[in-house]
């Protein structure tokens, strides 16, 4: 594929300025809603074959969110495009202010695997719904869902519109030589801070989604049932390949007991096959990643589950307990079906440990206590998070979701992500029949206190 062209002939449709036509924008978002539902079938059959992904989970942690989605930009496409009034200030009567709401123009998407039609599609819609031109490269890894995302929307989108380039590395490298107006990028910290450095060159603008270690408090007062409930749903969801899944688990010392017993029941009750694939749990992307993940668990001591096929690319739910800041399965983002537990003495040792790393994109705290809960939200800093839930603070499309820090920069979902892919342009409109002389030589005191005036 020759990028060059490509993108050339994007820049050259984006210069017609069709796609800021509000009609044209919606008339898009439902054409990518219809072929994503009429090739619903398709796009389970293509996540299964890659990670025995199932259509429960397909359907509730993609597809619906990328409906939901594109009926929310279809709704709001409109009001979000709209030329917002401001006050002009005194200092410039008779003027008008207003900002316009300016697609950016040729965007480029760089997907992850972990979601492959989520993350690589939303950001994509997202571009769109603001008015741009899209090359998406989702990830190589899942190699059918990149297959049938580029036949779903080469097949139906002209290129110099939408187009999908499919490839690894080498590909995103040719990509990543050429100018856009936005690169939004979702996938690990060492490849976003090469996407980073690629943007700079020309100083175009970035959003990074990155992951990091998340971490869950668990406070001597949090109702343990259901506390174990949630944890074990959002962390064993997708097998643990989740970039907001609870990467692992402070809980106070004086439940630790409790809470690990309440930790397993819960694994049995949701996992009744626990010990090989089944409709309800997902294999490891890749052999590459199920070596790595089978070391994290051999390097720990297992409370419970710790089963390894390699074949299969199976790991079952994993529990690691007795574990400190210094274990292996401390130093990077886990991004598997394994949960670490670390007990603490005292509340405020165990945030300074949190505090010492980089910011996450996740934080949550599970604790009935109000003072604490404030306490934990003011003094850590992190993308975002939940109070007494995991995860599903993402299923909000009002919650800007996103990193700060080591974690990622930017946000997107809804709004945020319709701001993201736009550029507010500032405008005073003047009408002639009106000039005060106060700001033009010969200057004076006078006309300084009448400036002085206005402004203060
Ligand atoms: P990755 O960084 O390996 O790959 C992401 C994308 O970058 C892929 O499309 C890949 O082809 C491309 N890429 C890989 N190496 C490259 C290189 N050297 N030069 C240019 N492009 C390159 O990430 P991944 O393994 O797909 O995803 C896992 C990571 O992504 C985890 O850290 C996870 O936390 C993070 N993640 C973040 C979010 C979020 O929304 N913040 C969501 C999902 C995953």
């Amino acid at each position: 594929m020759d990028m060059e062209k490509l993108l050339l002939q994007q820049r050259e449709f984006f210069d017609t300025d069709q796609t800021k036509n509000i009609d044209f924008r919606i008339s898009q978002l439902k054409k990518i809603k219809a072929i994503l539902k009429e090739n619903e079938d398709l796009l389970y059959e293509a996540i299964y074959k890659d990670f025995k992904k199932s259509e429960f989970e397909t359907y509730t942690t993609e597809l619906s969110l990328l409906y939901h989605e594109i009926d929310n930009f279809i709704k709001n496409t409109k009001k979000w495009s709209k030329r917002k009034k401001v006050a002009a200030g005194m200092v410039n009567f008779p003027a008008k202010s207003y900002i316009l709401a300016e697609p950016l123009g040729v965007t480029l998407v760089i997907g992850a695997w972990n979601y492959p039609y989520q993350l690589s599609l939303l950001p994509a819609i997202t571009s769109i719904a603001a008015g741009n031109t899209v090359i998406l490269k989702p990830s190589e890894l899942p190699v059918n869902t990149s297959k049938v995302m580029a036949k779903l929307i080469n097949d139906n989108f002209p290129e110099n519109y939408f187009h999908v380039v499919e490839g690894g590395v080498q590909e995103t490298k040719l990509l990543l030589e050429h100018r856009y107006d936005k690169i939004f990028f979702t996938g690990s910290i060492p490849v976003g801070k090469i996407i980073y450095q690629a943007a700079a060159k020309h100083l175009t603008p970035v959003t990074l989604e990155l992951g990091g270690k998340s971490p869950t408090f668990v406070l001597a007062d949090a109702d343990l049932k259901m506390t174990a409930k949630r944890i074990v749903w959002s962390k064993f969801l997708n097998a643990g390949q989740t970039c907001i899944s609870p990467d692992y688990v402070l809980v106070d010392k004086s439940i630790e007991q409790a809470f690990l017993d309440a930790l397993k029941m819960e694994i049995e009750a949701s996992f009744e096959n626990k010990h090989k694939i089944d409709e309800n749990y997902l294999q490891i992307i890749n052999t590459k990643n199920f070596d790595r993940l089978s070391k994290l668990v051999e390097s720990g001591q297992v409370y419970f589950g710790g089963n390894l096929d390699r074949e299969e690319r199976f790991i079952s739910p994993t529990i690691l307990h007795n574990v400190t800041f210094s274990d292996e399965v401390m130093k990077d983002e886990i991004f598997g079906p394994i949960l670490p537990v670390i007990s603490f003495d005292k509340l405020e040792k165990a945030i300074s440990e949190v505090k010492s790393r980089p910011k996450p994109l996740s934080c949550y705290i599970y604790s009935k206590n109000r003072k604490i809960i404030r306490n934990l939200l003011k003094t850590l800093s992190f993308g975002g998070g939940a109070i007494n839930d995991s995860v599903m603070h993402l299923t909000n499309s009002k919650l800007p979701f996103g990193g700060v820090g080591f974690s990622g920069i930017g946000s997107y979902h809804g709004k945020a992500g319709f701001d993201s892919f736009t550029h507010y342009k500032s405008i005073l409109d003047k009408p002639f029949w009106f000039e005060p002389n106060i700001k033009y030589a010969p200057y004076s005191k006078c006309k300084k206190a009448i400036i002085q005036w206005m402004m203060e």
